[in-house]
Formats: C-alpha cells, structure tokens, sequence
C-alpha cells in the first residue's frame, strides 16, 4: 500500500482566526461499534454504507496532510475504532510520523472491547496512551448502559493494555441517576491500579431513544459531592484535551472533568475531527463542516486537499453553545457522537 510524504502544497501551520493553534486531529475510522450505549446511539442504527467510507490508505494521507501542516497529536476514534478491519495497517502506517518525530503521539479511544487482541500490536506501534470509556463497574449496569458489551471483555482488554505497557485512562460519562453514586468506588478503582478517571458531561448529540435532561449532570454538582469524600487538589496538568484535572491527596491519582455544559472549554480549543467519510468538523458542537473526500479522491497530489484544510481551517468558529431542553427528545447538534467520536 503506497504512504505519502511531506509535499509542497503544506503550509507549515493551522492557526484559525482566533489565533489558535490546531496541532491535534481526531479521526473517526468508522461509525459502526459492537456496543449500542444509551447516551450515544439508538438501538437500531443505520450506519454508513462501507463504500463511503474512506479506505484505510485515504486515512493515511489524510492524517499525513494534517501532520505536515503542524498537527502532533493524533487521536484514532469512532464507533468501535478497533472494530474496523485490518485497522492495525493504519496504526503501523502513522507510527512512522512517530519515528520521524513530526508527531508527538499516536493514541486512541476505545470500548475496550477488542484491547486483548490489539494491545500488543498497538504498544508495538508506538502508542503509549489509550482512552477506555467505562461507565459503571456493576456489570448489571454495564449491560443497561452499553446494552451490548461484555463486562468481563472489557475488564480483560483494561488488564491486556496495562500488561502490554500502556498507559490506560478511564473516561465515564456522568449519567443521573445511572452512575452517580459509583464516582468513589470507581476512583479507588481506578487510582488503585494507576489509572487516571476522567468524568464527562453527556452532550446533546445525535437522536437516541431517551429524553437527554433525564441522562443530564452537572458536573459542579459531582466534583462538590467527592469533596466530601476526597481531597481535591486543583492541579495544572494538561493533557492536550479539554479536561481540567484535580489530584486526589488520599489516592495521588487525577480525576479529570470536562465539562463542555457547565463551562465552554472553547478558548483554548486546539483541535478539529474528521469522520471516516472524510468530513473535516471545525467543532464538535456547531454542524459546519467542510469535505475532504473530493479534493483527496480528485488527484493524487495533495495540493488540493492542503486548500481545502486551510480554508476550513479559516472557518473554525469561536466555539459552541449546547442547551439541553426538558422535554424536548431533539438534539443540540443533529449527529451522534460516534460519528465524529467525541
Ligand atoms: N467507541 C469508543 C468509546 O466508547 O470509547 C470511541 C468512540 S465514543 C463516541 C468516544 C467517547 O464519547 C466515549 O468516551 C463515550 O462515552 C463518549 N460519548 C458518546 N456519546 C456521548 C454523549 N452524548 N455525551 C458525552 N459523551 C459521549
Ligand atoms: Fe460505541 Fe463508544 Fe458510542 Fe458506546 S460510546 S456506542 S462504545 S461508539
């Protein structure tokens, strides 16, 4: 298969009209998943068909592009990123930014579900660092919650990452009356085998079965609440993302909040999303988006697409606005999130 290197067409930065930086993609490499969660998707999905999707090589030359024009930080997502076929090519593609040392990292966010057969082969690749969302530790729950996924599999794929050398984060999406009195148990889960927790707010994205203010929690109301359990140490530590972390005196490990409802974490947004048909999506809360499927199917140069990003880029709005409305089941921004994979 052919990989692509620097060309003349890229510029050596992505700095929009806010003056910041894009120096980290995220990029969807499907939309299908072997989970159904309930704050994520609806039980009948339709997905793509796969001839839309962009092939793994496309994939390649597209993250290759954004590497060239100043992007270090590159996050594989989806759907189920390790559900998509013979996705270990893409890793092994892009590990070579790594080596090159044109990218700082190479990571991803995942289900867990498929970490025992993949971790190996992704520490071999060159990742260091993986997302794996767990919402619950009661399997019971986890069933409710994922309505598809194996507890146990997932478990197993956590002590597979970890034993392969990589460092695991948890990221669990705080669900009312779901989750919300686990927070302690899964800390001391979490810190207990070296494991940050990070905790999400459930965003208004996508058509799901349920009425979002039912699922909605503020995470002011959880960070007061572990206040009476822990000490917590605001700390500076950034990872790239959005999160803003704490520390945990008794434990010494990092809960992290993001919290794109309680607080816009906009001003110092430093990334953008392509889904795995190529649309590139200045913001993960406002629709406009721009294509780069055409200008990297018209030629085998990437002078077009090298236009086609920075135009976007010039585009990369000052931030978002989500509203979760009572009763109301329409959501703030009309795709699920595993389209541009949170
Ligand atoms: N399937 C992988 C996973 O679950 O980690 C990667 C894709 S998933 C869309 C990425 C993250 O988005 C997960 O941590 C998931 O919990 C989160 N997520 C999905 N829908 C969400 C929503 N409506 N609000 C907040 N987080 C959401
Ligand atoms: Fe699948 Fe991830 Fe969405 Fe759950 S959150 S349905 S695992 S894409």
């Amino acid at each position: 298969m052919a990989i692509s290197g620097p060309t003349s067409a890229d510029s050596p930065n992505l700095i929009d009209p806010f003056g910041r930086h894009v120096t980290y993609l995220r990029v969807s490499v499907t939309d299908r998943c072997d989970f159904r969660c309930v704050y994520c998707m609806a039980e009948n999905m339709t997905f793509l068909p796969k001839k839309d999707l962009l092939t793994l090589e496309e994939l390649d030359r597209l993250c290759t592009a954004f590497v060239n024009k100043g992007v270090r930080k590159l996050r594989i997502t989806g759907g189920e990123p390790l559900v998509r076929k013979n996705i270990m090519w893409l890793f092994e593609a892009l590990s070579r930014h790594l080596k090159s040392g044109v990218l700082d990292e190479l990571t991803l966010t995942t289900n867990g579900s498929q970490l025992s057969r993949f971790a190996k082969q992704l520490a071999a690749c060159g990742v260091k660092r993986v997302n794996v969302s767990l919402d619950t530790l009661i399997p019971e729950k986890f069933k409710e919650i994922t309505r598809w996924g194996n507890y146990d599999q997932v478990m197993a794929g956590i002590d597979a990452a970890r034993e392969a050398g990589l460092h695991v984060k948890i990221n669990a999406v705080a669900l009312k009356d779901v989750n919300e009195h686990e927070y302690d148990d899964m800390i001391r889960w979490a810190h207990g085998l070296g494991m940050d927790l990070t905790l999400i707010e459930a965003m208004p994205m996508g058509d799901i079965d349920e009425d979002r203010s039912d699922q909605y929690l503020p995470l002011s109301v959880v960070r007061a609440r572990l206040m009476d359990t822990w000490t917590l140490e605001d700390i500076p530590y950034k990872t790239g993302g959005p999160a803003r972390y704490d520390e945990v005196k008794e434990t010494g490990g990092k809960v992290g909040f993001i919290t794109p409802m309680t607080h816009n974490f906009c001003e110092s947004c430093n990334r953008v999303r392509i889904t795995c048909t190529g649309t590139l999506y200045m913001c993960l809360g406002q629709d406009d988006a721009a294509d780069l499927r055409a200008p990297l199917r018209a030629s085998n140069s990437d002078e077009l697409l090298s236009r086609a990003i920075d135009e976007a880029i010039s585009r990369k709005p000052k931030g978002h606005d989500f509203i979760i409305k009572r009763g109301t089941s329409r959501p703030a921004v009309s795709r699920h999130m595993s389209v541009t994979g949170g």
